[in-house]
């Protein structure tokens, strides 16, 4: 475990390089993301930015440059000046402390969806089944969703599973969650709500990174907005900045593209 200093963010991405075989998708990112912040991070498809989320959650092993979360480095642990990567268990308790939210829901359809809310909390945080159960029922509550404990994913719209998977991710009291295009595969009615439980979530002090095309979104919620293109981060700052005036032209066509 590397200990940084107490200001150190909660997210810090430095000199991260990802290839596929010969495609350097990731070339040289750099980021930090303050606890109780949320990060927006845009770009054209391919740009990286799945792979970014990948690489901090460490389902991507990195050719260069490390992930820290709230000081602790992610998937390896330093030994001199060389990583080593951490075993499969550790990696499997770090990921518990990072939430991930993806395009496509990912609930378990053979299981309710309190049940989706409530088995990892046992599993990997040991928590007792009635604890689990009323943090669940709490969290449904929260994402409106209390009146569904029972029901079966496939019986829930798009809107309503994503909204499930959120509480899901929520369960395990991560420091952080990361979004990749949560509202991507939605139909167009049912992105509000769960942008809705996004903006709470916002609100609340919850530390993220959302990667979304929602520029509207972004404006409202970003503190900070990240344009990735080709592997690198091209600019970031505030929204008003970033998607105002923003200094870069491949920035600027980009947003002509979207907005
Ligand atoms: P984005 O999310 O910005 O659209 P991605 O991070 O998904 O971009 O992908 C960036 C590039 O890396 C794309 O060209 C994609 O095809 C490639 N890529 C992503 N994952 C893999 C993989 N596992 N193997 C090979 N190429 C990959
Ligand atoms: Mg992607």
């Amino acid at each position: 475990m590397t200990t940084l200093t107490k200001t150190a963010p909660m997210v810090q991405v430095r000199g991260l390089h990802k290839s596929f075989g010969r495609l350097d998708v990731l070339r040289g990112v750099d980021l930090d993301v303050p606890a109780g912040s949320v990060t927006v991070v845009l770009g054209p498809s391919g740009s990286g930015k799945s792979t970014l989320l990948r690489a901090i959650n460490h389902l991507e092993r990195l050719d260069r440059g490390y992930v820290a979360v709230d000081g602790e480095l992610i998937g390896y642990r330093r030994s001199g000046d060389r990583l080593y990567e951490l075993k499969e268990r550790e990696v499997l308790r770090q990921r518990t402390g990072i939430g991930f939210v993806f395009q496509n829901f990912n609930l378990f359809p053979h299981l309710t969806v309190l049940e989706n809310l409530v088995e990892a909390p046992i599993a990997a945080l040991g928590r007792p089944r009635a604890e689990a159960r009323a943090t669940a029922l709490g969290l449904l509550e929260r994402v409106g969703l209390a009146d569904k404990a029972a029901a079966y994913p496939r019986q829930l719209s798009g809107g309503q599973q994503q909204r499930v998977a959120i509480a899901r991710a929520l369960a395990l009291e991560p420091k952080v969650l990361l979004f990749d295009e949560p509202t991507s595969a939605l139909d167009p009615e049912l992105v509000g709500e769960v942008l809705d439980v996004i903006k709470d979530l916002a609100r609340s002090g919850t530390t993220m990174i959302v990667v979304t095309h929602e520029i509207g979104f972004a404006r409202e919620v970003a503190d900070t907005v990240v344009f990735m293109d080709g592997g690198v981060v091209v600019e970031q700052g505030p929204p008003a900045e970033v998607l105002d005036r923003p200094q870069h032209e491949r920035t600027r066509a980009f947003l002509a593209k979207v907005l």
